[in-house]
C-alpha cells in the first residue's frame, strides 16, 4: 500500500498532466482528458474539480456532446486564472510582459535608458518599478500573479539567482535574483533568473518560427548576439548552462576587441553597434535601439550603399558563424531573433550564401534561414511562459499555503 507522501506526490502529478493536457490540446470533456491520458475517470473528474478550485481550469457548455456522463460540458483554461511575468535587462532598455495560461499578452511596459551608464541597483529599482505596474495591472484584471522569470543578457547561475558575467553591461557577480525580491517586495512571488537568449529560444519553440521544430537555433540580436540551441524539442544549456554564447565565436582572430576581452568575435562585426557605426550612424546613445533598426531598415529598403553594404556584410559575419554552428549540430532551421528579425531580408541572403559556401551537407539540404515572428518581444515572452510552466509542471503550488501570504 502506498504511503500518504507518495499519493500527494501522484496527485500533484496527475495534476499536471491533466493541466498540461488541456493547455496543449484544447477545450475537451473530462471522459475525453481520461480516454487520452490513460487516467481513470473518476480520478480524473476528482483532478479537474481541484484544478477549477484552484483557479486555472474552467468549465463551460456546448454543443458537442461528450463521450458518456456529464454531456455538452467541456473543461477549459482560464485565461483569466493566473499569468506569469517576464522582465528583460537589456543593454539599452528594460522590458516587462505579462501573459495568461491561454498565452494571451496581459500587459507590456518598455523603459529606454543606456544601462550601461546605470549604476546596477538604480536598474534593478526601475526593473521592479515595471514588475508592480504589471502585478497592478494583474490584479486590476482579477488575474492571479504566479511569478517572475528575468531575462539577463550573459552568464547566468539560475540555481544560485545570480548574473555571473554580462561584458556589455560591464556587470559580475550580482545577485540579481535577491536584488530584485527586495526592491519588488511582493513576498511569496517566485523571482527566477535566466539566460535572455535562452528564454527567447524557449518562446519560438512554443509559439514562434520554432513550433513544431526539433532541432534548431535562435539568435537573438542586440548590442550582443546570443543564442539559444533546440535539440529534441528541448533547450540545450550545456555542462554549466553557459551554451549558446553564440556572439563570442571567433569569425576574425586579427579582429576588434571584444567587450568579453578576446578579439574578432562574431558581435564585434554583427551586433547592433558594429552594424550601426559601419552604416555610418550614431550609436545607441542618441537613439532607442527599435528607432535606429527602423531607419536602416527604411536606408536598406531606398537602397543607400553604406547601409546596404553595412547589412550585406553583417549578413557575411552572421554566416561564418552559422557554418560553424550548421556543421557541428545539423539544425532544421536558424531563427534570426531581436533586432536581426526586422533586418532579415537584407542580412539572411549574404547568410545563407555562406551556409552553402561552408556547410558540408549543403548541397543535400541545409538549415532554412527564418526571421522570428517574436522579434525584441521573445525573451520577455519566454520568461513569462516559463514562470507558467513552473505551475504546469506543479499546480499543486498554487494551493500551497507557501505561495498563499
Ligand atoms: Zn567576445
Amino acid at each position: 500500500m502506498e504511503a500518504p507522501a507518495n499519493q500527494r506526490a501522484v496527485r500533484r502529478h496527475n495534476l499536471g498532466v491533466v493541466l498540461r493536457h488541456v493547455v496543449e490540446q484544447g477545450p475537451r470533456s473530462r471522459a475525453t482528458i481520461a480516454q487520452e491520458t490513460g487516467l481513470n475517470k473518476s480520478t480524473v473528474s476528482s483532478l479537474v474539480t481541484e484544478l477549477i478550485e484552484i483557479g486555472v481550469l474552467v468549465e463551460r457548455g456546448t454543443h458537442r456532446t461528450g463521450l458518456v456522463g456529464r454531456p455538452g460540458l467541456v473543461v477549459d483554461v482560464a485565461g483569466s486564472g493566473a499569468a506569469g511575468i517576464g522582465l528583460e535587462v537589456n543593454v539599452d532598455s528594460l522590458t516587462v510582459c505579462a501573459t495568461d495560461l491561454a498565452r494571451n499578452e496581459r500587459h507590456r511596459g518598455l523603459d529606454v535608458a543606456d544601462n550601461r551608464d546605470r549604476d546596477p541597483g538604480e536598474v534593478m529599482g526601475r526593473l521592479a518599478a515595471l514588475a508592480r505596474e504589471a502585478l497592478d495591472a494583474l490584479r486590476a484584471q482579477g488575474v492571479a500573479p504566479l511569478g517572475i522569470t528575468v531575462a539577463l543578457p550573459g552568464l547566468v547561475d539560475t540555481a544560485a539567482g545570480v548574473l555571473l558575467l554580462a561584458p556589455n553591461l560591464r556587470w559580475e557577480d550580482l545577485p540579481v535574483a535577491r536584488m530584485l525580491m527586495q526592491r519588488i517586495d511582493a513576498p511569496g512571488l517566485d523571482v527566477v533568473i535566466d539566460n535572455e537568449a535562452n528564454l527567447a529560444a524557449l518562446a519560438e519553440l512554443h509559439e514562434g518560427a520554432g513550433r513544431g521544430l526539433q532541432h534548431f537555433v535562435h539568435v537573438s540580436g542586440e548590442v550582443g548576439i546570443g543564442a539559444g540551441v533546440v535539440l529534441d524539442g528541448r533547450l540545450f544549456r550545456g555542462a554549466h548552462g553557459f551554451g549558446g554564447e553564440f556572439g563570442h565565436l571567433t569569425v576574425d582572430p586579427g579582429g576588434t576587441r571584444c567587450a568579453c576581452g578576446s578579439h574578432g568575435c562574431l558581435e564585434t562585426c554583427a551586433g547592433l553597434e558594429a552594424v550601426l557605426a559601419a552604416a555610418g550612424e550614431s550609436g545607441l546613445s542618441d537613439a532607442s535601439a527599435a528607432d535606429a533598426v527602423a531607419k536602416l531598415a527604411g536606408r536598406a529598403q531606398e537602397g543607400d550603399p553604406a547601409t546596404v553594404g553595412a547589412l550585406g556584410d553583417a549578413g557575411h559575419w552572421l554566416g561564418i558563424g552559422l557554418a560553424c554552428v550548421a556543421n557541428l549540430l545539423d539544425p532544421e532551421a536558424i531563427v534570426l531573433g531581436g533586432f536581426l528579425a526586422s533586418l532579415a531580408p537584407h542580412l539572411a541572403p549574404a547568410a545563407e550564401a555562406e551556409l552553402d559556401a561552408r556547410m558540408l551537407g549543403s548541397g543535400h539540404g541545409r538549415p532554412d534561414v527564418l526571421a522570428s515572428p517574436l522579434g525584441s518581444a521573445a525573451a520577455s515572452r519566454g520568461g513569462a511562459a516559463l514562470a507558467l510552466h513552473r505551475v504546469l509542471e506543479n499546480p499543486g503550488v498554487l494551493g500551497a499555503p507557501e505561495v498563499v501570504t
